[in-house]
């Protein structure tokens, strides 16, 4: 089995898991385009946990609505991709010897979907037929040990697992995106972090509060930025980078990464 790929998918609006947009049609075609996955290991922005990591350990995990204000379609929708408790538990082997000082790490079979990763999950794969697992994102660990985190999950890579990323690399909702036109410091930051990328300087990516005030103001409270951490953390020394999706408007990037040893054709 050859090596997965490694995703950070910038995801946006939730209205975006619905809508036939570019950025919906982007996901879907890259998808088409990598080897089908045995299972699917997602860090979502929408799940934070404290004092340990989370996974969700059950059969069938239901599909959360987490968020407000919508039309009702989007509340409609169903994702109804079995879990993957073999999955849940080769992740928590990993992570408990990652070395990194994690409280616990819960198995959830209670806990569903959120919308971070049915969002991005239904244009790439709508038949549903992937096993899911969801990894939490735990608050109380900096970023530096997210990474390190993270890099305990390079085995999943040869074993059939794509690991997926989905946030925003900028992300500030303080910005009122209906009338502000795109806003100088996201652009900024976003293309730093691009760079970031390339180059594979995931210290500096993951010690971004030494990034200047583009980078404070573009990852405000960091939930949407953190899942980009899990995926520059599986990059190996064979891996080359592709950037798509890669817009900013006012302060969301849907800038999305894939991660691969095999270049998908434009
Ligand atoms: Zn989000």
């Amino acid at each position: 089995m050859s090596r997965m790929p490694v995703l950070f998918l910038g995801h946006g609006s939730p209205m975006n898991a619905i809508e036939d947009n570019a950025w919906h049609r982007g996901w879907a075609s890259v998808a088409a385009a990598l080897p089908r996955p045995r299972a699917i290991l997602m860090v979502s922005a929408h799940w934070e946990t404290k004092g340990g990591v989370a996974l969700t350990s059950g059969d069938a995990p239901e599909t959360i609505h987490d968020f407000f204000g919508f039309p009702q379609p989007l509340f409609d929708v169903q994702y109804p991709a079995p879990g993957a408790p073999w999955l849940a538990e080769r992740a928590r082997d990993l992570i408990a010897g990652s070395g990194v000082p994690v409280g616990s790490i819960v198995m959830d079979g209670q806990r569903g979907f959120d919308h971070g990763a049915w969002g991005v999950l239904l244009p790439m794969y709508p038949a549903a037929d992937i096993p899911v697992v969801q990894l939490s994102l735990d608050r109380s660990l900096t970023p530096a040990q997210h990474l390190e985190l993270a890099r305990s999950l390079a085995p999943l890579r040869d074993e059939g697992v794509l690991v997926v990323g989905s946030g925003d690399i900028v992300h500030n909702l303080r910005v009122d995106f209906r009338r502000a036109g795109v806003q100088p410091w996201a652009l900024t930051f976003n293309e730093t972090a691009k760079t970031l990328i390339v180059t594979d300087d995931a210290d500096a990516l993951a010690n971004y509060e030494a990034l200047g005030p583009e980078a404070l103001a573009s990852i405000n409270s960091a939930e949407h930025y953190l899942p980009l951490l899990y995926v520059v953390a599986l990059r190996g020394d064979k891996d080359t980078v592709r950037f798509f999706n890669d817009d900013v408007f006012a302060a969301i990037s849907m800038t999305s990464v894939i991660i691969d040893e095999q270049p998908l054709a434009a």
